[in-house]
């Protein structure tokens, strides 16, 4: 009773908090390059030099409170329930044609249609965030797509390792269903997609950019952390994507907490056409700061990286922390009337939901 208690609920808790006592085992980085500051003889730090960790007593601090206040809250403030939350069928067959669009296809999918090419960033279509389809976050508002129903994909960008990001079924499916389709990911998780049998997979590390057919794809900063197991912490990096072609570029923010590097990212990339930016997965705040952003953060990433439209993605599908599935509508809108950004500017779409782009 007591191990499937704590394969149920603790081992998804620790998966997802990066308490110290889980140590990374000290294999070799194969990147290491001591001019580059964020990397580490036996892995990677984030730009500030920094490590997300968290002590034993937080990690049961966090525990008590979860389990002690049954949080999370089921939704209220917005939707009336996970079923309310608002859906749209996906049809590819429906996809604007000669304009560009995007599409969030739930947690941190997104598909985006661009004139020259199609890029999907962190598919994930699984019932459940974890290593197993028995225990860890399950979906809460179905998937509005499968692989099979996905357009042609020039292009999938992984953002990091986390489960609720590079999924295996999604990702064996996609490679099998799509042969042609190109892998992006950060340094180091080449070798888990290799392992799975994925070899059109090219591996970057902050600031590289790859060119396709016309298309400038660079890997950039975020303030995470990465793991898959108990004993590879931070051995693979993480990060963000900038996709640009003439006339359009976006930003996708992948997980992050909130640092210099959007400035940074504005400053060297930006400004966008549009942007992707996680807004859920925040509380509670003492715990989860430093590694996931919150909606009024997600509006300052959007300011600094200077967006033209952003949408906000990490939200609505799988309960990861403390606030209601639906908290990030309310929190977003007081955020946006904070900080002056127009409610449009900064949107959150139904599942499925796609916008054209203009020309
Ligand atoms: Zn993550
Ligand atoms: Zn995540």
């Amino acid at each position: 009773m007591i191990s499937v208690l704590c394969l149920r609920f603790l081992l998804p808790g620790l998966l997802l908090s990066n308490c110290l006592f889980m140590q990374g085992c000290s294999t070799p980085n194969p990147y290491y390059n001591p001019n580059r500051a964020h990397h580490r003889p036996d892995g990677f730090v984030n730009s500030d030099g920094s490590v997300i960790s968290k002590s034993l007593p937080d990690l049961i601090r966090w525990y008590r409170e979860r389990f002690g206040l049954s949080l999370p809250p089921p939704p209220g403030e917005s939707y009336a329930s996970y079923a309310a939350f608002p859906q749209q069928a996906f049809n590819k067959a429906q996809l604007p044609r000669n304009v560009r669009s995007v599409t969030w296809l739930g947690h941190a999918t997104v598909l985006l249609k661009l004139q020259h090419i199609t890029v999907l960033t962190d598919p994930h279509f699984s019932e459940r965030a974890f290593p197993v389809q028995w225990a860890g976050p399950q979906r809460k508002v179905k998937a509005p797509a499968q692989v099979a129903d996905l357009p042609p994909i020039d292009v999938v960008v992984l953002s990091h390792n986390h489960y609720d990001h590079t999924d295996k079924t999604t990702l064996l499916e996609l490679a099998n269903a799509q042969p042609h389709t190109l892998f992006l990911v950060p340094l180091g998780l080449e070798k888990t997609l290799q392992d799975w049998g994925i070899d059109r997979v090219k591996a970057l590390d902050w600031w590289n950019t790859i060119e396709l057919a016309n298309t400038e794809l660079t890997l950039v900063p975020a303030h995470h952390w990465s793991a898959r197991s108990f004993f590879d912490r931070n051995t693979t990096l993480w990060g963000g994507w900038v996709v640009k072609e003439p006339g359009f570029s976006f930003f996708f923010s992948g997980d992050t907490g909130y640092s210099q590097d959007f400035q940074e990212i504005g400053r060297r990339l930006g400004p966008f056409n549009l942007s992707a930016i996680a807004v859920g997965a925040y509380e509670p705040r003492w715990f989860m700061k430093a590694q996931h952003i919150n909606p009024e953060e997600a509006v300052r990433v959007h300011q600094e990286v200077g967006s033209a439209l952003s949408i906000g993605v990490h939200w609505g599908t799988f309960e990861l922390t403390d606030e209601a599935l639906d908290k990030p509508v309310e929190d977003l809108k007081k955020a946006k009337a904070k900080l002056g950004v127009a409610d449009s500017a900064f949107r959150l779409l139904a599942q499925g939901q796609t916008v054209a782009l203009g020309p």
